[in-house]
């Protein structure tokens, strides 16, 4: 079935090449202009993905973000005017999964996309391997696709929760920024290093900051016992 993207994006020439773009690639595509009406269409016709501006008149796409994630998890592509640290950690916070800087390549959107939703079914399709991991007090459900420390849910974004699952599936190990970028999310270059090290991050804050280990240069592990 074709899967439904929503494009935000108040600025129409950018919006229009993105829908264009998208629906080339087979796309059912919506198109709104600003944070109200971007809620409202996800609310009316639910998208499998969405690709958010993040200045939007209304309310922003941090804020459509947000709101749209609190009532149903959609993986979502977060665009940004400029490389900036605070947006970037504010928006995977909110629940965005990726994200790309203004000027992008439609070939990059649309591969991203693609990567988003080949994801999000891997998820729908079931856990590999047991479905309960558990380390200390770290209890990791595929089959919910939840997650506990000590006894209380961390509520992770669908990237957060598909990397930790890759950590934990080799516990003690390192696993390079790069293998992790191909394995999580499905890209062949190694240009989105920083998106792997943003997300590390959230785990950190969400979890505690003793569960993953950095080792400068190479990659990340997780330090639990095996
Ligand atoms: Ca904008």
């Amino acid at each position: 079935m074709e899967k439904r993207v929503l494009v935000v994006e108040d600025e129409r020439t950018i919006a229009d090449a993105v829908a264009a773009r998208l629906r080339a690639e087979g796309f059912l595509v919506e198109v709104a202009g600003d944070g109200p009406g971007a809620v409202a269409a996800a609310r009316r016709t639910p998208p499998d993905a969405i690709v958010l501006d993040v200045m939007l008149p209304g309310f922003d796409g941090l804020e459509v973000c947000r709101r749209i994630q609190a009532e149903r998890a959609v993986p979502i592509l977060m665009l940004t005017a400029r490389d900036d640290e605070t947006d970037l950690l504010v928006g995977l916070a909110v629940g965005a999964d990726d994200y790309m800087v203004k000027p992008f390549s439609m070939r990059e959107l649309a591969a991203r996309v693609h990567a988003l939703l080949r994801r999000a079914a891997k998820g729908a399709a079931g856990p590999v391997g047991p479905p309960t991991l558990r380390f200390g007090d770290l209890e990791i459900n595929q089959a919910e696709r939840r997650v506990l420390r000590a006894g209380v849910e961390a509520r992770l974004t669908p990237t957060e929760f598909d990397l930790l699952v890759h950590l934990a599936a080799h516990p003690r190990t390192v696993l390079p920024r790069e293998r992790l970028l191909a394995d999580v999310w499905g890209w062949a270059d190694a240009s989105g290093t920083r998106t792997v090290d943003s997300h590390i991050k959230g785990l950190r804050r969400k979890l505690g900051s003793d569960l993953i280990r950095t080792v400068h240069g190479v990659g990340y592990a997780l330090e639990v016992e095996r």
